[in-house]
């Protein structure tokens, strides 16, 4: 089979070629018919090399790096992912291309890339297409008596309000076919984390966060706490700590149900209840003479676990503090307020920070890392070693004394948190293998 034959007659590419990294979608399969040809399936994205001396045919790579010729009219470019591209009011909106198309598209996965297309299974229907997680989600968009509709909830005019309101927090403009990268709204709906309102009783208020009250309620059945937030200034906040709760699960973290958005703004975040309210309260209220060696040592390791956790998934807490620590019915220690909790390695505004708990580095130049958050949990051993005293303040290195009673193999291990020089400082691990050969060898005693 010659080469023209090969090409579709349909279309032929523009008069003036395509620049070297120009990125294109392929449009059909192409086998490809002698050594030289780069075989591809439809909705695979190729990047052009150069012309070749036949203007139907580019040299061209894919997304492996493997390079040949590819048939020009096979492939449509992809708007804008280069150079800007046209500004559309619906950039994510990518018309009837197939599932799989869709998800190539969102390739590679970057939870909260999204985009909408039309529902090949319902015609007349949408589709929206969300990276989550390395999976791409699909939900159905259903139009309805004129409206559009996911949950069958919440109506909408047109697709535009539609992902306005599901992305309203967080969204960055989008460029062509590449989707946004959006946190929030869309991972808190169509996540699985969405909670109808009509399943939540309120109860009680039972504390006060930093942005709205915490309560106590029922969610079909269960005991639950909710943080409520009302003012939308401060919604994105609880958003940030919600979309970090659903990527984080462990027994010792507080684990989030879900989350409920209501009409005129309201926003409930739900998480299981800690009985027990917070470790500092709990320390403070039981004090030495109820809460016996074992049991500090095991909210010790409780809450060292959850760091492993957090460490071996890049999570630095930031706010590692007694405060912050939950007590279950069962006396499990659970790490709770993930609110600054960031992915590793990143900066934030040290204004607000709780100074006594911050390592020097974070402080001064604000190094956040999983070893400014080992600097804490030293401070929050000393807290559970002294049942809930206020830390002190540190001058220029020094270290706190061991509170009364305090094993000196602990104080050993709070010391060994407190090296100024970061890398010196033991790991998570570390730590939680040291504390449980304290605890097999009852060196606590
Ligand atoms: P926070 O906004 O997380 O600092 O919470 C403020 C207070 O509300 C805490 O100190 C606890 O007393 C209470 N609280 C927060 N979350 C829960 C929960 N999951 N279960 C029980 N009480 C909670």
């Amino acid at each position: 089979m010659d080469r023209v034959r090969e090409t579709r007659e349909n279309g032929t590419r523009d008069k003036t070629p395509w620049p070297p990294g120009t990125e294109c979608v392929a449009k059909y399969n192409f086998q490809g018919t002698t050594e030289q040809d780069l075989p591809f399936s439809k909705g695979d994205v190729l990047s052009i090399i150069g012309v070749t001396k036949d203007p139907n045919w580019y040299m061209a790579k894919n997304s492996v790096g493997r390079e040949g010729t590819i048939p020009a009219n096979y492939v449509q470019k992809r708007e804008g992912v280069k150079s800007g591209g046209k500004l559309s009011l619906m950039p994510w909106f990518h018309g009837k291309i197939t599932r799989d198309q869709a998800e190539r598209l969102l390739y590679p996965p970057e939870t909260g890339l999204f985009l909408v297309r039309e529902s090949t299974n319902y015609p007349g229907d949408y589709t929206l297409c969300v990276s989550c997680e390395g999976k791409v989600e699909h939900y159905r968009i259903i139009y309805h008596n004129g409206k559009l509709s996911i949950d069958e909830e919440e109506f909408f005019e047109n697709l535009m309000q539609l992902v306005e309101v599901y992305s309203r927090v967080g969204l960055t403009p989008v460029s062509g076919l590449l989707p946004c990268p959006v946190y929030s709204w869309q991972l808190v709906h169509v996540g699985g984390w969405a909670l109808k309102s009509k399943d939540l009783k309120l109860i009680q208020t039972i504390g006060k966060g930093e942005f709205g009250d915490v309560m106590v309620g029922d969610y079909r059945g269960t005991k639950v706490a909710v943080k409520c937030i009302k003012h939308d200034a401060t919604a994105q906040a609880f958003i940030a700590e919600a979309s970090v709760m659903t990527q984080l699960r462990h027994a010792n973290l507080v684990q989030l149900l879900g989350v409920i958005v209501e009409e005129r703004g309201s926003l409930f975040i739900v998480t299981e209840y800690m009985a027990k309210g917070s470790l500092v309260d709990y320390l403070r209220s039981r004090g030495r003479t109820v809460l016996g060696v074992e049991c500090l040592l095991k909210f010790s390791l409780d809450v060292c676990e959850a760091m492993e956790y957090l460490e071996a998934n890049n999570f630095v807490h930031r706010d590692l503090a007694a405060r912050n620590v939950l007590v279950s019915e069962d006396n499990i220690a659970k790490v709770s307020d993930f609110g600054l909790t960031k992915e590793a390695s990143s900066t934030q505004d040290t204004a607000k920070l709780p100074v006594k708990w911050t390592s020097p580095e974070a402080l001064r130049e604000k190094r956040f890392s999983t070893k400014s958050d080992v600097w804490s949990y030293g401070v929050l051993l000393w807290e559970i070693y002294s049942f809930g005293r206020v830390p002190y303040p540190r001058i220029k290195g020094y270290k706190m004394d061991a509170p009364d009673g305090c094993p000196a193999v602990v104080y050993d291990l709070m010391k060994q948190c407190w090296t100024l020089d970061p890398m010196m400082r033991p790991s998570f691990r570390m730590l939680r293998e040291k504390l449980q050969h304290i605890r097999a060898k009852e060196l606590y005693l």
